[in-house]
């Protein structure tokens, strides 16, 4: 079927679905997107996007909203938890200086104008409980009601119904590490870089956000204690100030700042084996969620948010394209979750003169050959699924 005449059904007004939303709905096709939460900007805090997720923006028309939003990140500074900078990485020694920081709430509402300018439904408090392929696959609500189209998208997040159909049960494991995020104004007047403050077994992220006002924290520390894999859990900002009062005082000055805080426990999941199957398919997180150490989920599901349009608008045969997307993506995928979950431990050692060889390392390397240490990246920030064939 040509995409022109395609009805498809999305679930998920996060980043991917409303982005594969306004791909397809910019390619002709009649486009509903389903979401369970009642309004579209909900809780969420600072996200990256990085040249390879920037390169979709672009091509959905949405490079000078993203522009006006969020800051340009010029460096990302690695420091010890008590000794200051041990490395700095200038983010100008990439081929593309398109590297962002910015709100979750501003990107969503960019792609949910955006998607519905080209003529997308989004219908709020649509949870969705079971999804079944078919020829005509069907979706079923919650609310016992029901709706069909020729291709249902999941891009339903981590606890995805889709996957669920798709794949079975997943096994994710906890990686005896919890996160905090938080958002403080920026009382230092902080530039546009990422700061890393690595102590033992913990490390803190920091980066501003809309115009330089605002700085987002994100706070990394390993716990045998299992949490919740949730993004709308609370925590104690006093928890926070606890785990990380032997840091030194820029840390702690930041954390000091903290009024509202929310904490998740971060769990390893395997990329999907099954990506599609009769109609059904699997997007963004529903698909591979990644640990936070690459920064990559949000440009991760931009860049299947494309795939998956090209696919369709390439191969009218609906299941042969969602076959090619899943060709195209999945080796990447995993490629990216795996980089991540290795990247923790280099930030978080513990024992000393160990961390004094890692720092010294990354010293060294700093000044003999400072771009090699971005470059090294190329491969991620360099990949352009919008001109790749
Ligand atoms: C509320 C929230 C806050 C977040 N905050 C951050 C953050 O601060 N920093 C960060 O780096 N990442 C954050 N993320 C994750 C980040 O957005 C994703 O990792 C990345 O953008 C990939 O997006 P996605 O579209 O695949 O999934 P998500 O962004 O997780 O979107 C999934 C969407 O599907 C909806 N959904 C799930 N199940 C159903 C269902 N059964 N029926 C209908 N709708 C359903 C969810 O409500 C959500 O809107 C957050 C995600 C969420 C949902």
């Amino acid at each position: 079927m040509h995409i022109n005449a395609l009805r498809v059904c999305v679930i998920g007004a996060g980043i991917g679905g409303l982005a594969v939303a306004r791909a397809l709905a910019l390619r002709g096709a009649d486009v509903s997107v389903l979401e369970q939460a009642p309004e579209i900007s909900e809780v969420g805090a600072g996200l990256q996007i990085s040249p390879n997720g920037f390169a979709v923006l672009r091509a959905l028309g949405l490079d000078a909203d993203l522009r006006n939003l969020a800051v340009q990140a010029r460096a990302v500074s690695l420091r010890d938890y008590h000794k200051g900078e041990v490395l700095r990485l200038d983010l100008g020694a990439l081929d593309s200086g398109d590297y962002y920081f910015i709100h979750r709430a501003d990107l969503i509402e960019v792609l949910a104008e955006a998607a519905r300018a080209s003529g997308v439904r989004i219908r709020l408090l649509q949870k969705v409980a079971a999804v079944e392929g078919g020829a005509r696959p069907r979706v079923y609500m919650a609310s016992g009601a029901q709706t069909e189209a020729d291709l249902v998208i999941g891009a339903d997040g981590l606890h995805s119904v889709v996957r669920h159909a798709l794949n079975g049960p997943a096994t994710p494991f906890f990686t005896r590490q919890v996160a905090w995020r938080a958002i403080v104004p920026n009382l230092w007047a902080r530039g546009p870089e990422a700061q890393v403050h690595m102590g033992p077994m913990r490390h803190v992220v920091s980066y501003p956000l809309r115009g330089g006002d605002m700085l987002n924290l994100v706070a990394v520390q390993e716990r045998a204690a299992w949490t919740e894999e949730s993004w709308s859990q609370r925590d104690d900002p006093l928890a926070l100030r606890a785990a990380f009062g032997d840091f030194g005082p820029e840390v702690r000055a930041m954390m000091g700042a903290v009024e509202e805080v929310h904490l998740w426990g971060l769990f390893r999941h395997p990329v999907a084996k099954v990506w599609h199957r009769d109609g059904l398919a699997l997007l963004g997180d529903a698909a591979h969620p990644t640990l936070p150490f690459m920064a990559q989920g949000a440009s991760m599901a931009l860049e299947d948010a494309w795939v998956l349009g090209d696919a369709l608008a390439a191969e009218p045969d609906r299941d042969t394209a969602l076959a090619a997307y899943q060709a195209r993506r999945e080796g990447r995928a995993a490629r990216v979750v795996a980089a991540a979950s290795r990247n923790a431990w280099k930030y978080h050692l513990s024992f000393p003169p160990l961390r004094w060889a890692a720092h010294a390392a990354l010293r060294a390397g700093g000044r003999v050959a400072p771009d090699r240490m971005v470059r090294q990246f190329d491969w991620l920030y360099g990949h352009d699924v919008t001109r790749a064939a």
